[in-house]
């Protein structure tokens, strides 16, 4: 075991600080990471204020952080995908029990025995796992990530969670070249959600509740924008979509969005509210429309995606910062006030 500097916070109500954590030295399969970048999620947010309590409990204190690029510093003796030196990356799962169904198909996210990057329990050590906010972490080979050589690093950070988050149901969904794709929410998740469904060919909507991204989004890739606050400029659009992706991280009347949709429509929620969302039967009989629910994507996936953004040169559009600003970042996250992820800059805990 050895201690590695990290931020943590030491209840729902206290900011993050620094903190010394236990990493275990790396077992044969493990590779040790010196982390270069972390993302800030949405999800981090949700977990630190324990706002999915009644799903996944938070238990302090929490290292968060599953958006995490690094170096790989230390391999075990049975390593074969990595070497020290090499680029690596990691996302939201650190372990899975790689016999059952789902991790048999490559779906290790759905694992029921599934261990997450952050607050999960920790077989190795005991107590929760710890995520990315830190110097360094030890996963095992299996669930860290080549990174293309070629891609900006801080901007890399980000596919490790919204970048899988968003492509695997664009790619799950079919086809989507020349189909009519709404994207709704342009945080995190949903900026890389329309790079994706642009590249893949789509036709490209964003809904926003913030007017003063319109021109973000047509830059980052939208073929049109609605504010969603303008009904009128909804409603020219019932009817007419083949997909849409939810990214809204609060509550919000999902209805609007599935009249929006055309017959055998599909809307599918990445977005984690922590309060249920009530749905009129009638949004959903009416155009054969259905709606389902999407967890990042499986290992295998999340190689593919990282491999496509580096033959597309796609990054998230980040704003650096250090470990130092991060209580502040989380207030600006709550008001939609970052283009479009955080990431941390980790050399940043050395100081
Ligand atoms: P984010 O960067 O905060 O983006 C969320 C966006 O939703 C905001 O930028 C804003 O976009 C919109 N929004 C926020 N509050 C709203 C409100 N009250 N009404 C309408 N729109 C609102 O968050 P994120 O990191 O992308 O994460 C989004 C959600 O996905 C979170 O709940 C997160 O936990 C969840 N998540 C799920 C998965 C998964 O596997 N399913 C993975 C990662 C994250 P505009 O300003 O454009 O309106
Ligand atoms: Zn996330």
């Amino acid at each position: 075991m050895f201690n590695a500097k990290a931020y943590s916070a030491a209840s729902e109500t206290s900011p993050l600080a620094s903190t010394t954590i236990p990493r275990r030295d790396p077992t044969e399969h493990d590779v040790q990471i010196e982390i270069l970048f972390c993302g800030i999620c949405h999800s981090d947010v949700h977990s630190v204020r324990n706002e999915w309590s009644s799903v996944m409990p938070t238990v302090y204190p929490i290292v968060p952080g599953h958006e995490i690029v690094g170096r790989v510093n230390k391999v075990g003796s049975a390593v074969t995908k990595f070497k020290s030196g090499d680029l690596a990356g990691v996302g939201c799962l650190v372990d899975s029990d790689h016999t059952c169904p789902n991790c048999q198909d490559g779906l290790e996210q759905l694992c029921p025995n599934q261990t997450l990057t952050f607050n999960s329990p920790d077989r190795h050590l005991g107590g929760v796992t710890y995520g990315g906010y830190s110097e360094s972490i030890v996963v095992d080979e299996h669930f860290v990530l080549h990174v293309p050589a070629n891609l900006d690093l801080a901007g890399v950070a980000p596919l490790l969670c919204a970048g899988i988050t968003t492509y695997s149901p664009l790619r799950r969904w079919g086809d989507i070249k020349r189909k009519k794709v709404g994207v709704v929410g342009l945080g995190g998740l949903g900026h890389m959600g329309v790079k994706f469904a642009r590249a893949f060919g789509a036709h490209v909507v964003v809904f926003t509740t913030s007017e003063s991204k319109r021109e973000d989004a047509l830059r980052l890739g939208a073929h049109e924008v609605v504010v969603s606050r303008n009904a009128d400029e909804m409603q020219q659009h019932a009817g007419s979509f083949d997909f849409i992706l939810d990214t809204i991280a609060a509550e919000h009347d999902i209805n609007t969005y599935l009249h929006l949709l055309g017959r055998d429509g599909n809307l599918t929620l990445v977005g984690a509210p922590e309060k249920p969302l009530p749905v009129s039967a009638f949004s959903l009989i009416f155009g054969r429309r259905s709606l389902s629910g999407s967890l990042i994507g499986g290992l295998a996936e999340t190689q593919e995606m990282l491999d496509f953004c580096g033959e597309h040169n796609i990054t998230a559009d980040v704003e650096i910062i250090p470990i130092q600003k991060v209580n502040e970042a989380y207030e600006r996250l709550l008001k939609s006030d970052v283009k479009y992820r955080f990431s941390i800059d980790m050399t940043s805990l050395k100081g």
